[in-house]
């Protein structure tokens, strides 16, 4: 059975990030979720038409789009 250093319950974007780091810095990390796809509140989609894409919860993350994870 594979093991992990780290399990993360949830793939909101606080999880992303902080799995990223975790992996950058050697350690395995596992993400579950629940739903079909990651990002929790954090989502795009095509909702409309084809290739007009929709921000479908949040709308606006100026702290985190500004901030240094952002670019992990
Ligand atoms: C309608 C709405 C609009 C918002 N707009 C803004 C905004 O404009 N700007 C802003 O800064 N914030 C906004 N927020 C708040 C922001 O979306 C949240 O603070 C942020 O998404 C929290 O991120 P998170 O990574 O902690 O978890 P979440 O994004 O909540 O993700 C948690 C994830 O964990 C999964 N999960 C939960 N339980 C389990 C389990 N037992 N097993 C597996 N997976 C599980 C969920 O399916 C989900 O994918 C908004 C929130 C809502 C509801």
């Amino acid at each position: 059975m594979k093991t992990y250093d780290v399990i993360m319950i949830g793939s909101g974007h606080n999880a992303l990030i902080a799995a990223a780091y975790l992996t950058r810095s050697g350690r395995s990390v596992l993400v579950l979720e629940k739903n079909d796809r990651p990002g929790g509140f954090l989502r795009t989609e095509e909702l409309t038409l084809p290739g007009y894409k929709h921000d479908v919860y949040a709308a606006a993350h100026p702290l985190l789009l500004t901030g240094p994870a952002y670019e992990i």
